[in-house]
Formats: structure tokens, sequence, C-alpha cells
């Protein structure tokens, strides 16, 4: 049983409300013209309820089904924000603000999930509630923490919840997910080297914290290679270096910036604890001084082993046991991990045809996957909550 005919009946309308989003791509939480566009179809489909400004400029939509004796509630997320891009795609329906871009396929969830509640509100075909959950700020990775601090599960008693991505590394009609730790916790971390300026000509008046924060870089790539387990995945890559201003004054300090992702708390502590141990210990060596900090809060997106062979069950449904696949957890972070860790449940990548990568100026997400992700909406709401 393949892609529901009623969807596939809605892949042109879907299609078209896409390519609108696609070209007025909004960053961060200010996704006004998303959200605002999002509120008015959900009303105008029938929404028993909609809600706007659920951490700042989320959206979500009640839909109830035709009983709800059942007393089950399924929450259903997209996530609406662009990336700060010059689009290269050179489509008729490309970015009209330029340096901003759907390049993550925000805008295919959005659309898909839209296409689902206009499907949910149509039919109302299971015995329970359908919420569908709108988020801005993935891209931040703070807008999934921002409503669920709103109150997102209590507020609309969500029991279980799903989240979807495009994947331009699948092809067209395959679905990928697996059971545990899926995507990375991403930290930033910050390393303030302080040395003693100096006139370049004189080193040996001065401490150098370039030097340092050359030793200290390559000492952090140790801790993947020496320091954790080989069988445990981290990684650490020193991303921003801020340094001297001049081709002949050896600086007063520096400044490491990168990001840490792990797949276990267990390995993030070790990581943060090792970060410290080796900027302040490189930094002594040399006479310096050396500050570590961390931030950010984006967990290990973790599903949830019985929710994910359910989800597969579903998208087996759509395209096949055989165009389900098992993936491997990769480094990139999900703030639906935020909501994965208040309620249990299960994250699936949709195959976009493989292609520029995500967050690439010349990424496009692919129009022919969204009757399948649509599909495996509505089937998944239908058959968490049969009628
Ligand atoms: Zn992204
Ligand atoms: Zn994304």
């Amino acid at each position: 049983m393949p892609i529901v005919n009623r969807v596939a009946a809605m892949h042109e309308e879907i299609t078209a409300w896409r390519r609108d989003i696609h070209e007025h791509p909004e960053i961060g939480f200010e996704v006004h013209r998303t959200a605002g566009l999002v509120a008015e179809k959900l009303s105008a489909f029938g929404c028993d309820k909609v809600v706007p400004g659920i951490g700042r400029t989320g959206v979500v939509g009640i839909i109830r089904g035709r009983e709800t004796a059942s007393g089950s509630v399924v929450g259903l997320r997209a996530d609406m924000d662009a990336l700060p891009i010059l689009e290269t795609t050179g489509v008729p329906y490309a970015s009209k603000s330029p340096g901003k871009m759907h390049a993550c396929g925000h805008d295919g969830h959005t659309a898909m999930l839209l296409g689902a509640a206009k499907y949910l509100c149509e039919t109302r075909n299971f015995d329970g509630t359908v919420v569908v959950i709108f988020q801005p700020n993935e891209e931040g990775l703070t807008g999934g923490l921002a409503m669920v601090e709103d109150g997102l599960m209590e507020r609309f008693g969500i029991q279980q919840v799903f989240g979807m991505h495009t994947s331009p590394n699948h092809e067209l009609g395959k679905f990928a997910l697996c059971a545990g730790p899926m995507l990375a916790a991403c930290d930033k971390f910050t390393i303030e080297i302080t040395g003693k300026g100096a006139h370049a000509a004189r080193p040996h008046e001065g401490i150098d914290p370039v030097v340092i924060g050359a030793q200290t870089i390559m000492a952090l790539q140790t801790i993947a290679s020496r320091t954790i387990d080989p069988l445990d995945a981290v990684v650490v890559s020193t991303c921003m270096v801020r340094a001297g201003e001049a081709f002949n004054i050896i600086p007063q300090s520096v400044g490491l910036t990168g990001t840490i992702r792990t797949l276990s708390e267990r390995v993030r502590e070790k990581t943060h604890a090792r970060v410290r141990t080796i900027a302040e210990g490189t930094a002594a060596l040399f006479g310096g001084l050396a500050e570590a900090s961390f931030e950010g809060d984006v967990p290990v997106t973790v599903n949830d082993a019985e929710k994910t062979e359910f989800a597969i069950g579903v998208a087996s449904e759509i395209v096949g046991r055989d165009n389900v696949q098992h993936m491997r957890p990769i480094m990139g972070a999900e703030d639906f991990s935020h909501m994965l860790r208040k309620r249990p449940g299960a994250f699936i990548m949709i195959g976009n045809g493989v292609g520029p990568g995500l967050h690439n100026p010349g990424y496009n997400f692919n129009d022919a996957a969204i009757p399948l992700g649509v599909s495996y909406w509505v089937r998944l709401a239908e058959t968490a909550m049969p009628a």
C-alpha cells in the first residue's frame, strides 16, 4: 500500500506551498511570514485549535479524530527556518531575500506537515488527537528547547513525538533511521589564551599566545585519537581562530572557538574535561594562561527503540520494507532532541535523491518526495491511533 491516494491528489497544491516558502526564507526566530502562513492554513483546514507564539514564533495545531476515546495524543514536528546562505540553485522560485536560503529543506518539512494537517482535518480517521508542531530556529539549535520550555508537551498533552528530515544522502523513495542515538550532542567551546604582547622581532620579551594556540589546536586532536575509546564517537573541530592585528606584533591574546560532537553523555563530559586540561596545560607549558568555556545545550537525538520499530512499520507501508534503511548515527545535531528527551518518539530521514548537501548553496528540496513524506505522516497518525 504505497502513497495515500488523497495525498497524491494534493501533490501540486503542496508543491506550490513549498515553493512559496522557499521564495520567502526567514531565519532563526524571525519566521513571522512563515509562521503566519502556517497558522492561516491550519485555521482554513479546520484545525480544532491553532496556537501561535509557542517558543516565540512556533505554531501548534490541534486536530481531533472522529473519536478521542483512546485519549492518545501524537505530536508531529516540522521546522520552519532557513539559513544565511546566498542561493545558487537558479530555480524560478529561488529566494527573494538575497543571503537567506532554505538550504536545509525546512521549506519541504513545513509544506509536508501542512499537507498532512489538511488531510487529517478532512478525514479524521483516527481515535485520538494529532498535534502538529511547527518550530522556529532549528538552525540556531534553540527553537525546539524554546517550545519545550513553553510547555509544549504538557499544555497539549503530547504522549509521543515524531520528526522527519530530508536527506540528500539517500535516494528518493527511501527512508532511513536507527534506534538509540541517531544524531550528536552539539557544544560550542571557546578557549581564551592570554600571553604577553611584544615586538615581533623581540619574541624573548613576550609570551606568544599564537604559538600556544597552534600547540593547543594540535593537542586537541589527541582527544579523539588518544583519550576516547576508538569505538566511541567524538568530533573536536577548532573552526575559528582570533589572533593578532599586525604582521609585526605578537598579540596579547588569542581566542579559539569550535564545536564538540558526541553520542553519549559519558563521552561528552570526558571530552569537556580533556579540552579544559589541554588548554590550561598547554598554556602553562609556555608561561601563558588559558581558560576554556562551553556553551550550548543540544542533547543527543535518541530514538526510542519501540517507536523506531513503529516508524519502520509505517514507512515500510509507504515504500516497502527494503526501502527503509538502517543508518549509522551522524555527528550533525538536531534540536528535535529536546522534544525526544521529554517524550518517546523517533526521528526519520526521508530520501531527497543524492545531490548537493544540506547547507550547500545549490541544495534544493525535492518536491517528488512530498507524497511520500505526507503519506508517512498521515499513516503514522492513523496507525498509532486506529479509529
Ligand atoms: Zn540545517
Ligand atoms: Zn535541517
